[in-house]
């Protein structure tokens, strides 16, 4: 069985209309894999259904992997004790809990089957995240601010690498992680994103729509999605190709 998160004719469908029609894809550790394609294509969806969102039913005869285990009788929490990370398009609002305590809640839950692992006061958490945090250049405040509360475009990517950074996961899914971002919110996102990858070795699936953050995180390989399925793979080579030709050919 191969090493890696894999998916094997990934069926997924919302609201009985049937949006993934068979995925299949073999995301090594340590490998980047870039998904690209137009809108509506089936790439939130994918991510969500590999989250263990509700809404979304994944159709019999579809396997998704990781490292040899199967995730789709799992749960949102199982998956992330495994070592699944999804970072969405729209992070959701949390009034009332600051960004360290959520911090410290997530690393708990993701860690909770590795008592080892866990920090026995609040105080020692403090102290590991001070390290990531110092490592990242992120400034105290930022730990205490409500979670998403008027957060910046800049700001939720942030919290994001914080995530990564604290729950070192095995693979990570990034949902248009650079959408509403200017130019060197990217280039920092991505960035940190390469160095948390090279500390950590995590296997990452970048979902987007546009090439730029591409020239950041040079993919090992590029799919692009159309109407639900892979229409296209290839290396790096294909985003510029992409970029000049468009997906329309793709679509007809
Ligand atoms: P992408 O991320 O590639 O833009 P999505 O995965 O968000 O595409 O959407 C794929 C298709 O699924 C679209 O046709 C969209 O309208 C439909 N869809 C997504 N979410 C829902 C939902 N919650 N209810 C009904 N249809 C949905
Ligand atoms: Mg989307």
């Amino acid at each position: 069985m191969a090493n890696g998160l894999q998916l094997t004719n990934l069926a997924v469908s919302i609201d009985n209309k049937h949006i993934l029609k068979g995925v299949s894809l073999l995301v090594k550790p340590g490998e980047l894999h870039a998904i690209m394609g137009p809108n509506g294509s089936g790439k939130s969806t994918l991510a969500y259904a590999l989250a263990g969102h509700p809404a979304y039913t994944i159709l019999s005869g579809s396997k998704a992997m990781l490292n040899g285990e199967n995730i789709i009788e799992l749960s949102p929490d199982e998956r992330a004790q495994k070592g699944l990370f999804l970072a969405f398009q729209y992070p959701v609002e949390v009034p009332g809990v600051s960004v360290q305590n959520f911090l410290r809640q997530a690393y708990q839950a993701r860690f909770e089957k590795q008592p080892k692992r866990l920090f026995k006061t609040v105080l020692e958490f403090r102290k590991h995240l001070q390290k990531i945090t110092d490592a990242l250049k992120i400034s105290q405040d930022f730990l205490k601010r409500g979670l998403n509360e008027g957060f910046s475009g800049g700001e939720k990517k942030q919290l994001e690498i914080l995530q990564l950074a604290v729950l070192e996961p095995k693979y990570v899914i990034l949902d248009e992680t650079d959408s509403g971002l200017d130019i060197d919110a990217i280039k920092k996102v991505a960035g940190s994103v390469s160095v948390l990858q090279k500390k950590l070795k995590f296997g990452v699936i970048v979902i987007t729509h546009y090439q730029r953050i591409l020239q950041y995180l040079k993919p090992d390989r590029v799919h692009v999605l159309v109407a639900g399925k892979i229409k296209q793979s290839g290396g790096a080579d294909l985003v510029d190709e992409l970029e000049k030709s468009g997906y329309t050919a793709l679509e007809e």
